[in-house]
């Protein structure tokens, strides 16, 4: 599927060259820090909460262009979900960039999101495409604190 592959490829780059939500935010209910030492990304992710709505999500950090396309393109998905479509997001988007390559049947239609699934080809690279969903259920479970992809 050369054109789909064309098509994310240019969905990444948009997203790494002007990432949406790229902001601090001042009155969070929740903020956790990710870091992949293995490539060297450092991302934030903070959400506030209104209820069980994530009212509001953004994240600051440095990266390389998965790590922060996909915190991007999450940002810009969560918005106005509950945190449990987030929660059964993430575990959707987990399988994809981890599924075998060969295998075409999980055909789920995750929207921006499948714009990553070229990474499952790369396994050292899922941890930079999850990584702002590791932080963002950090965030979503309380404050301040750093999680490792190692
Ligand atoms: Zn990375």
């Amino acid at each position: 599927m050369p054109d789909k592959r064309a098509l994310y490829e240019q969905v990444i780059i948009d997203h790494n060259r002007s990432p949406r939500n790229f902001r601090t935010m001042e009155d969070p209910t929740g903020s956790a820090r990710g870091h992949n030492p293995l490539c060297g990304d450092i991302l934030t992710v903070y959400v506030r909460m209104d209820g069980d709505l994530i009212a509001d999500v953004s994240f600051t950090g440095s990266g390389c262009a998965i790590s922060k396309s996909s915190a991007s393109i999450m940002t810009s998905v969560l918005k106005g979900k509950t945190r449990q479509e987030a929660e059964h997001m993430f575990v959707k988007f987990h399988h994809m960039v981890t599924s075998d390559p060969s295998d075409t049947s999980s055909a789920e239609d995750l929207g921006k999101l499948e714009a990553l699934r070229g990474v499952r080809e790369y396994p050292i690279r899922v941890k930079c495409a999850t990584l702002a969903w590791h932080a963002l259920a950090a965030a979503l479970e309380g404050d301040g604190r750093t999680v490792r992809t190692e």
